[in-house]
């Protein structure tokens, strides 16, 4: 999952690098340099900045915007493996766009502000909305991580401010895709449980089947265990409309100091073999034996598959082949590409 504002880095600390580079320099004027070069800085991102809405205001009056950040408050933060916390935050209802707006179409994402260094990073919410305004996030802490770190550290009743709805992808609700496969590595489960929850269990699109496929480093580093199981149950109740794969690095030792497998897991990482078998898996219904790139005498046989691929960058590579430039998507590489896949049947977030 790329985020397009990570190389936004805060003008605080371009302007404190600044300043540390020139203090080693004594024959130069350090004022002098620094100055020029946090005016540099300065021109550098609001000339190159890939996010149009930097510096967007804060709003006590207005409806959630992308335009403008909304104060909120978290209502809830629990830990949930070794270094992620589900983080509730809760918007007041005054806020929310009238019911009638179709605002939060699955995949959407918010950006948060971290106050301190007034940098933005966009999250997605488990679940959209709901009519509390209550928005839940599955958040990973990265060691040197600023937003991430800063949201750890928040308690229930701080305020943070957001804005969105960001559109992150937009599941059309036609006949394009017979099938949908989606590939997440860690937090990029996240916006497929999303769409799990808007479109999938709520039986939009009936005709299309969706195969959600999970890698998460270690047992304890998979998503909330009661959505796991909501995850396992939908697919056992529903098998023609979703199944459900998850793929551990290792396993770990449980009290007893047995290997914890208890939940369904495949050891290893997704890769071509895991992928094929995941899909061609005995099923009941016979048309899932169909490879949907497998030559075949009927035509119509080949099914109109989509691959959704969110995770880490490696991960995203290896599967899908890197991101292009300028945020683009590159072409189609590494596994899928193997498989025959097009660009218009890849979609990496
Ligand atoms: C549309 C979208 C939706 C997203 N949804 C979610 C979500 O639901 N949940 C979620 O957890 N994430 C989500 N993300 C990712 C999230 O936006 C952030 O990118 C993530 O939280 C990291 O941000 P950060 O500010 O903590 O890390 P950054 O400061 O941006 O750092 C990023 C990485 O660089 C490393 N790093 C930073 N500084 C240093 C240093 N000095 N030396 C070495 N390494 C360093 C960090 O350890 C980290 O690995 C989403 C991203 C996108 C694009």
């Amino acid at each position: 999952m790329r985020s397009r504002i990570i190389s936004n880095v805060p003008l605080s600390r371009q302007h404190s690098t600044t300043l540390n580079t020139t203090r080693s320099r004594t024959l130069i004027n350090p004022w002098a340099v620094g100055s020029v070069l946090s005016f540099g800085a300065l021109v550098s991102y609001y000339f190159f900045s890939p996010d149009p809405s930097r510096g967007a205001p804060t709003s006590k009056h207005e409806k959630l915007s992308p335009s403008h950040f909304t104060p909120c408050t978290i209502t809830s933060s629990e830990p949930c493996g070794p270094n992620a916390r589900l983080i509730t935050l809760t918007v007041p209802t005054k806020f929310l766009p009238a019911s009638t707006e179709k605002r939060f179409s699955a995949i959407w994402s918010v950006f948060v502000k971290d106050d301190d260094i007034q940098v933005e990073r966009p999250y997605t919410p488990l679940e959209g909305v709901d009519a509390e305004g209550r928005m839940r996030f599955w958040i990973k802490k990265y060691p040197h991580g600023e937003v991430s770190r800063w949201l750890h550290s928040k308690r229930v009743g701080d305020e943070v401010e957001i804005r969105g709805p960001m559109q992150t992808w937009l599941w059309q609700d036609d006949s394009t895709w017979n099938e949908v496969v989606m590939l997440s590595g860690g937090t990029g489960f996240a916006p497929f449980y999303q769409l799990f929850h808007d479109i999938i269990s709520q039986g939009v699109s009936p005709e299309t089947r969706f195969t959600l496929i999970h890698s998460s480093r270690s047992p304890s580093e998979l998503p909330p265990s009661s959505i796991m199981s909501a995850l396992h149950s939908f697919a056992s109740g529903n098998p023609a409309r979703f199944r459900f794969r998850v793929f551990v690095d290792e396993l770990e030792l449980d009290a007893t100091g047995e290997k914890e497998d208890k939940l369904q897991l495949h050891v290893g990482r997704i890769n071509k073999d895991a992928l094929m078998s995941s899909i061609q898996e005995e099923n009941s219904s016979s048309s899932w034996r169909i490879w949907p790139f497998k030559k075949s005498d009927n035509s119509h046989n080949l099914r109109k598959t989509l691959f959704l691929v969110c995770g880490p960058e490696p991960m995203i590579a290896t599967l899908s082949g890197p991101y292009g430039r300028n945020f683009s998507q590159g072409p189609v590489g590494g596994v899928l590409k193997e498989l025959g896949a097009t660009s218009e049947q890849v979609y990496k977030f």
